[in-house]
């Protein structure tokens, strides 16, 4: 199993790891977690072989015995029954903000502004 910072979910074109602070993706939940891999659906990143890879707070995840020979897996209301995925819950403004401020944009924050006082 990995334990990530920070990791890209190209399934669901979002971050994803335990530094990412996130709301439930339950549609009815507004409870504060983050993505790591305790909160997944499916017990592993991107949601393994039995989940969608959605995050989701601990009222939300159920864990079911897929695999008698494996850990049991946690999986959210939808995968349990079969059904579609939830729509994904948007980043939180906290990340969003954290995103343009951080490292990680400090390039392409600081050519944008060159190119407009220039
Ligand atoms: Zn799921
Ligand atoms: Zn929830």
């Amino acid at each position: 199993m990995l334990y990530w910072a920070i990791g890209y979910d190209e399934h669901w074109n979002r971050d994803i790891g335990f530094d990412v602070p996130a709301i439930c993706d339950h549609p009815d939940c507004e409870k504060a977690i983050h993505r790591g891999v305790e909160h997944v659906c499916g017990s592993e990143p991107y949601g393994g072989d039995s989940g969608c890879g959605l995050y989701f707070c601990e009222d939300h995840l159920e864990l079911k015995t897929l695999d008698a020979s494996k850990e049991s897996t946690a999986l959210c209301a939808q995968c349990s029954s079969g059904k579609e995925p939830f729509e994904p819950t948007p980043d939180t403004k906290e990340w969003v903000d954290y995103k343009e401020t951080s490292h990680y944009w400090a390039g392409w924050r600081t050519y944008h502004q060159g190119k407009v006082s220039s």
